[in-house]
């Protein structure tokens, strides 16, 4: 059983319903629709498929919105740009056309400005009104479109565009469970996003330097993180990438806050049907790191190998949780020390190895049981049986976490039987394995949990 999660985004090379089926076969738990693509009624035909595919599955599929978030791109081109360094190029009016008309203000001259991932680099030599006028530092043939980065410059843009306040509407209608935020660069951004969503767990994509500045106080203010190492690798210096993954999926593992790690990581499967070595280490390694998942962009998206993809992380995954490396766990944060659902799940761990139980049950309305129980990377299953729909659907991102559907009880037996009933048909455990049970009186009040029973299933 694959126990990190993989996130896998949606686009042209899996918009049918048979690809999506044997994606979520292969492994696939949570599906993003990164709207930077794409147009809002394209957006909701994969929305409404992947409930489709979920329903002819049989097990939960997570939605992930993800914003465009406040970024400038290269806008239309007649065609690809030629760009040689020493050359002079002009970036706004009467030059290459930008997303965004103030850029030539907030940008200072002797500032840098990559466009396309960083494939490209400027210098800015002068300005004049509406336009920047660069030399090529780094040359390349400039695509329309393309993502444009000024390291280190605050640019003056909202953090939620009209086309994401629009596509929100579209999270709230369809109840995705994630809404992934772009380009954060402070709490006050997870607070504007959190009056327009409506129960979407709101995961932070750390992406610029002045999220890394604040990364605690991001990720408090939100419910999740992303590693989102593309944008990140142009923001900041490149080789601190794996510095802030390992920092972040610390942050995010001692509050019980999933955390997935993005981009890049089966790039040559976007052309090649199997991986290369380096890209399976580098799975294994935000694995041992700690990380909830790992995501899937252009290689699920536009790639041709979109279910080769998933398969390929769900086996790197496998391999690395195989208990021969240890998984890092770094300890709660001291809010929660101390408190009866963190003891419960700490107890629940030792507890089922003790009695070598086969896996550990939560019965749980919310979900945070079963996170706190996740969080100490627990060598057996962890069940979280719940009577709500959407933390069923919610902890198809957190690691280690087979969610299942149980129908609302009144008295504790009830609610015990229906839980190890669900290991039993999830195929967690066999009839009479030992299992590991928490569960909190009163029922469906999150945040109860203060039961601990070992029973057989
Ligand atoms: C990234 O930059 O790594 C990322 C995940 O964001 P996007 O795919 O939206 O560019």
């Amino acid at each position: 059983m694959k126990r990190t999660k993989i996130v896998a985004t949606l686009g042209p090379s899996c918009s049918e319903a048979d690809v999506l089926g044997e994606m979520a076969q292969a492994g696939m738990d949570v599906a993003r629709i990164n709207v930077s693509h794409g147009t809002p009624a394209q957006h909701e035909r994969l929305a409404l498929l992947v409930r489709e595919v979920e329903r002819q599955l049989g097990r939960p599929l997570g939605l992930m919105l993800d914003t465009r978030g406040p970024e400038v791109r290269v806008g239309e081109l007649p065609e690809p740009i030629p760009l040689s360094p020493g050359e002079e190029v002009v970036l706004g009016k009467g030059g290459i056309p930008v997303t965004y008309q103030d850029l030539w203000r907030d940008v200072p001259v002797g500032a840098q400005v990559l466009l396309s991932g960083g494939e490209i680099a400027l210098r800015v030599e002068a300005k004049e009104a509406g336009a920047l006028r660069c030399r090529v530092e780094r040359g390349g043939t400039l695509q329309p479109r393309k993502r444009v980065s000024v390291p280190g410059v605050r640019l003056h843009l909202p953090p939620l565009p009209p086309e994401d306040r629009q596509s929100l509407n579209l999270a709230r209608e369809l109840e995705f469970e994630f809404v992934a935020l772009s380009f954060v660069q402070s709490p006050q951004d997870l607070a504007e996003a959190r009056k327009l969503t409506d129960g979407s767990w709101l995961i932070a994509k750390v992406e610029t330097a002045a999220a890394v500045r604040r990364l605690a106080e991001v990720i408090q203010a939100a419910d999740g993180a992303m590693v989102a190492r593309g944008d990140l690798g142009v923001e900041i210096d490149l080789y601190q990438v794996p510095l802030v993954q390992r920092r972040l999926v610390d942050l995010c593992n001692a509050q019980a806050k999933p955390v997935v790690v993005a981009t890049q990581m089966l790039t040559s499967m976007v052309y090649s049907p199997v991986p290369t070595r380096a890209e399976v280490a580098d799975v294994a390694a935000a694995v041992w790191d700690g990380a909830d998942g790992v995501m899937l962009s252009e290689e699920s998206a536009v790639g041709n190998f979109p279910v080769q993809a998933v398969a390929a992380l769900a086996g790197a995954c496998r391999a690395a949780e195989s208990g021969e490396v240890e998984i890092r766990v770094p300890g709660l944060v001291r809010e929660l020390v101390g408190e009866v659902p963190a003891a419960i799940a700490h107890a629940a761990c030792t507890l089922a190895q003790e009695v070598r139980a086969k896996a550990i049950v939560c019965a749980t309305v919310s979900g945070w049981t079963a996170r706190l129980v996740a969080a100490f990377r627990p060598r057996v299953p962890v069940l979280a049986a719940t009577p709500d729909p959407h933390t069923h659907r919610r902890l198809t991102l957190v690691w280690g976490v087979v969610p299942w559907l149980i129908e609302p009880q009144d008295q504790l037996e009830d609610l015990i039987q229906q839980a190890t009933e669900g290991a039993r048909e999830a195929g967690v455990v066999s009839e009479g394995e030992r299992v590991v049970v928490t569960c909190g009186l009163p029922f469906y009040q999150p945040g109860t949990t203060n039961l601990l029973r070992v029973m057989a299933a």
